[in-house]
């Protein structure tokens, strides 16, 4: 089994999932370009070097967790030359579907195996180490990622070749948004019905209406007394992340010629949202918007 694993961006996502695997007994070393990254690093068993570097030369698998595409491949394109040859290169930030398949490509051409393995279940998910990982690449590669991913996850899927777990990804997390969106427009039109929460959510809940965006992430208070609504919208999943994954959904269908206009329309009302100060909020807050855009 893989021993020693470099991790690179130790964000909000990154350093819990970094922590789990110091848990489990793997030589973690890590690096990220926050000033305050090496004490958090520390404070969680990792060792952090002084550059991304030095983090992989000695490194079975190197991981990265980063905000986007071109950062991904302007961090694989450094480390795949400094990497062992046949080391394990896996992404798990969520990125463009085309960013990733480059990057599997130039690991390949560095003589690397690839996974690209975005995931869910949010920074409480990495936390507990109960994330799902949707993962694309070879079996070869996929065979030597298992067992170091279950050690930050409860689910993996191998969804196909290169890009197929970001193509996984995004296509949920579109069909989440525009749930969300259904949802909360039919409690607004619910509410202006004379429809009480509960008994909307009792019909639809066991109906056809039922989904997650209704019975786990419920957008008003009450039915689900976990949900965010229950809690002023804290997240759970802010609206700047979700609009994020909207949008590279949007991308996808661009470049693939696929016909996506709900995936739009959702992209469009969480842009608004976000640009009337929302970013923060849980993205189910979208419901307020339906509220505020109907009194007007
Ligand atoms: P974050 O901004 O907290 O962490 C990203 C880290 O990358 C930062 O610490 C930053 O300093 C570091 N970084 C950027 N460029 C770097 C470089 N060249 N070298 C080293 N470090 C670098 O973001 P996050 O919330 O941890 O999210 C990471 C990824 O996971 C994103 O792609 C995000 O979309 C995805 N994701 C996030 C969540 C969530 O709930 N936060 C859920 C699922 C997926």
């Amino acid at each position: 089994m893989s021993k020693n694993i470099a991790f690179i961006g130790l964000g909000n996502m990154g350093l819990p999932m970094a922590g789990n695997l110091v848990k489990a007994g793997f030589a973690v070393t890590g690096f990220d370009l926050a000033p305050n990254a090496k004490a958090a690093a520390e404070a969680q068993g990792l060792k952090f070097t002084a550059s991304a570097a030095d983090a992989v030369r000695h490194a079975d698998v190197v991981i990265s967790m980063l905000p986007a595409g071109k950062h991904v491949l302007s961090v694989w394109g450094e480390l795949t030359a400094e990497a062992k040859p046949g080391t394990l290169f896996i992404d798990s930030s969520t990125i463009d579907v085309e960013s990733a398949r480059k990057a599997h490509k130039l690991g390949a051409g560095m003589g690397m195996l690839t996974l690209d393995a975005p995931v869910s279940g949010g920074t409480v998910g990495a936390a507990a180490g109960t994330l799902t990982f949707m993962v694309g690449g070879t079996t070869e590669a996929y065979a030597k990622g298992e067992a170091v991913l279950q050690k930050m996850g409860k689910r993996l899927v191998h969804c196909g070749d290169a890009g197929a777990g970001q193509a996984a990804k995004i296509c949920n997390n579109m069909i989440l948004g525009i749930s969300m969106a259904g949802v909360a427009e039919a409690f607004v039109l619910g509410e202006r019905l004379g429809l009480s929460h509960q008994a909307l959510f009792d019909v639809a809940s066991t109906s056809s209406g039922q989904c997650w965006a209704l019975t786990t992430n419920c957008p008003v208070p009450g039915p689900v007394p976990a949900s965010p609504a229950n809690r002023d919208y804290k997240p759970g999943f802010a609206t700047a992340l979700m609009l994020k994954d909207l949008r590279l959904a949007q991308e996808a269908a661009l470049t693939a010629g696929a016909s996506s206009p709900m995936g739009a329309q959702a992209a469009a009302l969480y842009s608004i949202f976000e640009k009337l100060g929302h970013g923060g909020e849980d993205f189910s807050a979208i419901i307020n918007f339906f509220r505020e855009a109907e009194s007007k």
